[in-house]
C-alpha cells in the first residue's frame, strides 16, 4: 500500500502545460499586497514542511489572505493558472496534510484570517474564521463563562481552528463531546473556483448558524476531510456554559491490560471530561525534563481560575512539595479531568470513577490539574527532552479491540527490535477515550536526527536553547520512513479509524467500492480539476 503519497521531485519544465502558465502575481500582489504574496525559497521551504518531514518538492508560492474575499478570490486566481491550493493553519501535523506532493503547488497560509466574529451567549453559539487559535477563542470565552464541547488540542497554543476541523482532533472535553466535529454547527467553505458554500441552517435564507443537520449533512461532507474538498474560511461552533468546578485524578497500574480495562470503563461511563494514558516510557519521559517549576506555575494557574480557591491552594501547595517524588517508580499511569456545575456533582463523579479504575492505584494528579491550569503552551514538545526528533503515529478502535491492539502493537514492535536498537529509535505509548465509544492508541516515536528549521522556528527559543544539538542520521530517518508506512499497514489490517488521516493513513484506497465512488463523485463536484490539496485523503 501506498503511503506518505511520495512524489518524485518534479520541475516546472517536466510539469503539464497547465502550470507553464505564469502565476498571475501582479493580480495576487495588487490583491493581497506584496508582503503576503511570499516567493523566498526559505520560506517557500518552511510552509514545505511539517512537524515530521520536508515535502519532496516545495511550494512554488506562499499566500497569505487577510479576509474572506481575498481568501475567494486567491483560490479562484491560483485555480484559473493550474495551481493546485494548499490550506494550512498553525502548520502543527505531521501526516504530511499541507505538503505538496507536485510542482505548481501554492500553500495558502489562513493565519491572517483569525477574527472571532460573532459570540451569541443567547442562541449559544460563537463563529469564527478558520486561522484563529485555539487559544484565542478560549480567551475570547472564558470571560463571559462560555466554552465549545471540545476546547481544543495540546498544540491550540498556534495550532487553528479550521486545522482541527479539518484533520479532526481530540483532547480537551472530547472524552466527553468527541472530536471537533461534534462541536460544529456550519461552515462556510471556498471551493476550488473561488466560490463559496455556506453549511447547516446557515446556508439556507433563513440564515443563521443555530442548527447543524437542516437537511442532509453538508458540514460533514468538509469536517476531517484533511483539506481535500475546500478551504474552511469560517466556522460556527457550539456553546455551552463553562463548568465552574473540576477535580483531576491519577492511577497507576502495574499492566496495559489493567489501564485499558480501566479507561474504557470510565470512558463508557460518561462521567469524565477527559480521559488519557501512558506506559511507564512516555510517564518516564516527565521525569528527565527536570523542570519542576513549570509544575508548580502551572498549579498556581489551578488556584486563579479555580472556584474552589482553598482548594485550589491547598493543591498548589501539595504539588510544590511532592513534586515529581510522586511521580517515579510507576508504571501505566491513567489521568483523569472531571467537570461540573457543581461540588456536589463533582464529588459523586469522583466517587464513581475511583471505583471504576479498580487496581489502580492513586497518586497525585499532577499532570491532568497542570495540563487544564495552562493547556496552552508553545510547541516545545516536538522535539524530545533530549534534542530527538519527534512524530507520533495512531489508530482508533471500540473498547472491545483495545487491548488486542495494545498487544500486538508491543508485538509490531517486537519483531523490529532489532531495527529500533541498531538506529536508536525509542517508542512509548499514550491512549485517550473519545466520547463513549472508542479509545484512541498512539505510539510515540523519538530518534537521532537534525532539527529543521522548521523545529527552529516552531519552539519557544529559551527552550530550544536546553535541547542538545543532535547530528543528521540520513539511515535512522530512513528506517522511520520505513516503521510508519509499516505502521500505517498495521492499523489497516487491524480496522482502525483515523484523525489527521492527510497524506499518510489509508482512506480512501481501504473504503468499500460504493463508498469510494461516491466520494470520488464528490471531490469531482466540488473540486473537478483535483486542485485543492491533492494526496490528501489518497485523492490524486
Ligand atoms: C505538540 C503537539 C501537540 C498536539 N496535540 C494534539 C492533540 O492534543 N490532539 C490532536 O488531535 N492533535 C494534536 N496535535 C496534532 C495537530 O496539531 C492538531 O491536530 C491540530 O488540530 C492541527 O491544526 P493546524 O492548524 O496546525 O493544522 P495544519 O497542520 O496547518 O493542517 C492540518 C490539515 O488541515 C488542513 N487545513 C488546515 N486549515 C484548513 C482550512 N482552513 N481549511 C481546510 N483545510 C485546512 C491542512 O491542509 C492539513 O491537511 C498536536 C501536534 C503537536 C505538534
Amino acid at each position: 500500500m501506498m503511503t506518505e503519497t511520495p512524489s518524485a521531485p518534479e520541475t516546472l519544465a517536466a510539469a503539464p502545460d497547465h502550470i507553464r502558465r505564469p502565476l498571475p502575481l501582479g493580480p495576487l500582489r495588487a490583491l493581497l499586497g506584496s508582503e503576503h504574496v511570499i516567493e523566498s525559497p526559505e520560506e517557500r521551504a518552511f510552509y514545505s514542511t511539517d512537524v515530521y518531514r520536508r515535502a519532496d518538492v516545495d511550494a512554488e508560492l506562499v499566500l497569505r489572505p487577510g479576509d474572506v474575499e481575498q481568501l475567494r478570490t486567491a483560490v479562484g486566481l491560483c485555480t484559473a493558472h493550474g495551481r493546485a491550493v494548499i490550506p494550512r493553519g498553525g502548520g502543527l501535523s505531521y501526516t504530511g496534510g499541507f505538503l505538496p506532493t507536485r510542482a505548481g503547488s501554492v500553500v495558502v497560509d489562513l493565519l491572517r484570517l483569525d477574527r472571532i466574529l460573532d459570540i451569541n451567549p443567547v442562541d449559544m453559539h460563537v463563529t469564527v474564521e478558520a486561522g484563529a487559535t485555539w487559544k484565542s477563542l478560549h480567551e475570547a470565552l472564558r470571560p463571559l463563562g462560555l466554552r465549545t464541547p471540545y476546547f481544543g488540542p495540546m498544540s491550540g497554543f498556534a495550532s487553528t481552528i479550521g486545522g482541527a476541523l479539518s484533520q479532526g482532533s481530540v483532547f480537551l472535553g472530547s472524552t466527553q463531546y468527541g472530536t471537533t466535529a461534534d462541536s460544529v454547527l456550519g461552515l462556510d467553505v471556498v471551493l476550488a473556483d473561488g466560490s463559496l458554500l455556506s453549511t447547516g441552517s446557515a446556508g439556507g435564507r433563513q440564515s443563521g448558524p443555530f442548527f447543524r443537520n437542516y437537511g442532509p449533512d453538508l458540514t460533514g461532507l468538509f469536517l476531517h476531510d484533511s483539506g481535500a474538498l475546500g478551504l474552511k474560511a469560517r466556522a460556527s461552533l457550539r456553546l455551552l456554559r463553562a463548568p465552574a468546578f473540576s477535580a483531576y485524578l491519577t492511577f497507576t497500574f502495574d499492566s496495559a491490560a489493567a489501564l485499558f480495562a480501566a479507561m474504557s470503563e470510565i470512558g463508557r461511563s460518561g462521567l469524565a471530561a477527559e480521559c488519557y494514558g501512558s506506559d511507564p516510557y512516555i510517564w518516564g519521559m516527565r521525569l528527565w525534563d527536570d523542570d519542576l517549576a513549570r509544575d508548580i506555575t502551572r498549579a498556581i494557574g489551578v488556584v486563579k481560575s479555580g472556584k474552589n480557591l482553598v482548594a485550589g491552594i491547598k493543591d498548589a501547595a501539595r504539588m510544590a512539595v511532592t513534586g515529581r517524588s510522586a511521580l517515579k517508580d510507576v508504571a501505566f499511569a491513567l489521568n483523569v479531568a472531571l467537570d461540573g456545575h457543581s461540588q456536589g456533582q463533582i464529588d459523586h463523579a469522583q466517587r464513581e470513577i475511583r471505583a471504576m479504575a479498580g487496581a489502580g492505584r492513586e497518586v497525585e494528579a499532577t499532570v491532568p490539574r497542570s495540563v487544564r491550569a495552562t493547556p496552552f503552551l508553545p510547541p516545545n514538545d516536538i522535539l524530545g527532552p533530549k534534542g530527538q526528533r519527534w512524530a507520533p503515529s495512531h489508530g482508533i478502535v471500540p473498547h472491545s479491540r483495545i487491548a488486542a491492539l495494545a498487544d500486538a502493537l508491543q508485538d509490531f514492535f517486537h519483531r523490529r527490535a532489532a531495527v529500533l536498537e541498531r538506529h536508536g529509535i525509542e517508542w512509548g505509548f499514550v491512549a485517550f477515550a473519545i466520547s463513549h465509544q472508542a479509545i484512541l492508541l498512539e505510539p510515540m516515536l523519538y530518534w537521532p536526527g537534525a532539527r529543521t528549521p522548521y523545529h527552529e522556528r516552531m519552539i519557544a527559543p529559551a527552550h530550544l536553547a536546553k535541547l542538545p544539538v543532535l547530528e543528521a542520521d540520513p539511515a535512522a530517518d530512513a528506517a522511520m520512513r520505513a516503521l510508519r508506512a509499516d505502521l500505517a499497514d498495521f492499523w489497516a489490517a487491524a480496522g482502525c479509524a483515523h484523525l489527521q488521516i492527510g497524506k499518510t493513513y489509508h482512506y480512501l484506497s481501504t473504503r468499500h467500492d460504493g463508498t469510494r465512488a461516491l466520494l470520488e463523485r464528490l471531490k469531482n463536484a466540488v473540486d473537478p480539476q483535483h486542485l485543492v490539496n491533492p494526496g490528501s485523503l489518497g485523492f490524486r
